[in-house]
């Protein structure tokens, strides 16, 4: 079989995106790879190809156990025999894995990284003839990146122990240069074929809001959205508990993820959400590094998160079938203190030295601000992200909340001018740089402690801006921030007033605030871009309907995630092409040979009973 069989036959897909095929070609003529691209690109059947083709058995290193039952659940069902290794599991579905790689039962086993550290497990690996070594998120290598794992530091020394060095090959969604070389040392590669593809989802519409209310911004978010499969992320646990109780009063019905559940709890509640159960899920960010549910059609982030790689991440959960999806983040000035918070008490560097810790801590702060500006910047929001990530764009892509937007220009020199000198006479009378809160406190009057020990009501800007409220104060000062007229120190969140300040305060300077302004009803426009795997336009509903009932009955009975059955782009396809027979089926994009064999019959079944009654 080559590889375009194997890609045909098991995962019913036509051709290699881009990137996939040089990476398989990579891992076939023995040569390690690395290949980064966006959540939702395909890294998958970048080594799920070549472990069907290779000789020997494929390991693939994966940090969460959701992850790893769901594709292995995916591979069976595509006729890929393939296991999994992880803590979940009872005594007898161990000993059944164990017994299935001694007697060469399976093509793909999935481990998480702390697996490796077990020597019976090591030993076991060192029996088989094992070809490929797969490592998935291979960003968590990298103290630098985001989710840094420790154990992924043993993967190189495993890999040298077994019989013969296996090919080695890199995946992640998420890396910067650094981070890129250091998956290349940290893992060993050996001269690897490096792929980076477009970092670009055309099919996700980004959006920031700055709701006064958050909670009835998501009621009324997800009430457009009824009845689709979304993903809500809150910065804390609280928050999560929060959200979670007032959807299910609202009569929304959500699950929630967070690292404080039990166990047994996250994991019900996670299959709740897979099985579209729970349409709603409301999670911290310990759910989903590398939730492969592909029918999420929106995510929302109640507050910002602390870095615009994770926002990615996190956000890019979403469409990955390739259908339009959403992905909103509600913002409020609070989300930084969080966020800043979160980042001075983070407990996962406990053994690193004092400067280390400093030096990630100083980092993690300037990326909060790259973050910060995501949410204040009134340009192209997939510009900044692509910008970020080195990416070249168009000035405009017409599916983000900014490129859609009406925008209005107001003057605020005025107010300007308040803000400013209070931030300058703040500074005079005391002698060093306080923080926005305090500001905006002395501004408004505030009679609180702070401000009277420290005197600040004796200053002539005490009270200046006592008609402005609290939010229209600091969409004032992020303006003022994004123009220059003030900096945020970003080790202590103080404010200063930048260089071209004294153009305002004494030269007269006029300074415009553009504010976006809603059309009273959220309209999307329909015409998003091609999406990645894009499916023809969808002429016939109640077709498509029916073959969704189909998919939920056969998920149920199987068990399984109903995308584990069909993705809904397979679906939509399936509904335009309306085959008639297995042959046409076939030509269905994402339908395999194993699928068509186990579940064709039941859907041509539909087709035709559709059609007569047409
Ligand atoms: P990643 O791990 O990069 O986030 P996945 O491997 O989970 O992405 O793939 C995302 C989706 O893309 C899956 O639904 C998969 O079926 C689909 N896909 C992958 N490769 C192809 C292809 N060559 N043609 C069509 N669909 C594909
Ligand atoms: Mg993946
Ligand atoms: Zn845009």
């Amino acid at each position: 079989m080559d590889k375009s069989s194997a890609l045909r036959q098991y995962f019913g897909h036509d051709s290699f995106r881009p990137g996939q095929e040089r990476l398989v070609d990579g891992i076939l003529a023995g040569r390690d790879v690395l290949g980064i691209m966006p959540t939702g690109g395909g890294k998958s059947i970048c080594y799920q190809v070549p472990a069907l083709l290779l000789p020997g058995l494929t390991l693939v290193i994966s940090p969460l156990i959701s992850l790893m039952k769901d594709q292995v659940a995916a591979l069976t069902a595509a006729g890929a025999p393939a296991a999994f290794f992880n803590s979940s599991q009872t005594i007898e579905e161990y000993r059944e894995t164990w017994n299935g790689i001694r007697n060469r039962a399976y093509r793909l086993i999935y481990v998480a990284p702390e697996r490796l550290e077990n020597p019976r497990f090591a030993q076991l690996m060192a029996e088989q003839n094992v070809s490929l070594l797969a490592v998935d998120e291979a960003h968590c290598i990298s103290q630098w990146g985001q989710d840094f794992r420790p154990s992924y530091l043993k993967i190189a020394g495993f890999a040298a122990a077994l019989r013969r060095k296996p090919i080695m090959a890199a995946f992640t969604a998420t890396a910067t240069a650094q981070v890129q070389e250091d998956i290349v040392t940290q893992l060993g590669l050996q001269r690897p074929v490096r792929v980076v593809t477009g970092f670009d989802r055309p099919n996700l519409f980004f959006d920031v809001q700055r709701p006064k209310d958050k909670t009835s911004a998501l009621f009324s978010l997800i009430a457009q959205r009824s009845g689709k499969s979304g993903i809500v992320y809150c910065a804390t646990r609280n928050a999560v508990e929060r959200v979670w109780t007032a959807l299910n009063d609202h009569g929304i019905p959500a699950a929630r993820y967070h690292a404080g559940l039990p166990e047994e709890e996250r994991r019900a509640n996670q299959d709740d959400f897979q099985f579209d159960r729970r349409t709603v899920m409301v999670a911290t960010n310990a759910f989903g590094m590398g939730i492969d549910k592909s029918n999420v059609s929106f995510v929302i982030h109640y507050n910002m998160p602390k870095n615009l790689e994770s926002y990615y991440q996190e956000a890019g959960r979403a469409g990955r079938d390739g259908e339009a999806a959403d992905c909103i983040l509600l913002y409020s000035p609070g989300d930084v203190t969080t966020a800043r918070y979160l980042i001075g008490h983070s407990g996962n560097d406990a053994d690193l030295d004092a400067q280390t810790r400093d030096a990630l801590r100083r980092m993690e702060l300037d990326r909060l601000s790259v973050m910060t500006d995501y949410c204040k910047t009134d340009r192209c929001l997939r510009g900044a992200i692509l910008d970020h990530f080195g990416q070249g764009h168009g000035d405009t892509c017409g599916n983000c909340g900014n490129c859609q937007g009406i925008f209005e220009e107001t003057d605020i020199t005025v107010p300007a001018q308040m803000i400013l000198s209070c931030i300058k006479r703040v500074a005079d009378k005391l002698g060093y740089h306080v923080g926005a809160g305090l500001i905006s406190q002395v501004l408004r009057g505030g009679r609180n402690k702070r401000v009277l020990d420290l005197g600040l009501d004796q200053l002539p800007t005490y009270g200046l801006m006592r008609n402005t409220s609290q939010e229209q104060l600091r969409a004032y000062l992020d303006c003022l921030g994004g123009k220059g007229y003030v900096f945020t120190d970003p080790e202590h969140a103080t404010l200063r007033l930048g260089p071209a300040a004294g153009n305002v305060l004494f030269r007269g300077e006029q300074v415009t605030m553009t504010a976006k302004v809603r059309p009273p009803e959220v309209k999307r426009s329909p015409k998003t871009p091609e999406p990645v795997s894009a499916a023809p336009p969808v002429e016939d509903s109640s077709l498509l309907a029916a073959l969704k009932a189909e998919r939920s009955r056969l998920a149920r009975r199987d068990n399984v995630p109903a995308y584990i059955v069909f993705s809904n782009a397979t679906l939509s396809d399936m509904a335009a092409k309306a085959p008639k027979d297995m042959t046409e089926l076939l030509q269905v994009s994402g339908v395999g040979e194993v699928k068509a064999a186990r579940y064709g019959e039941e859907f041509l079944a539909v087709i035709v009973g559709a059609v007569e009654k047409k």
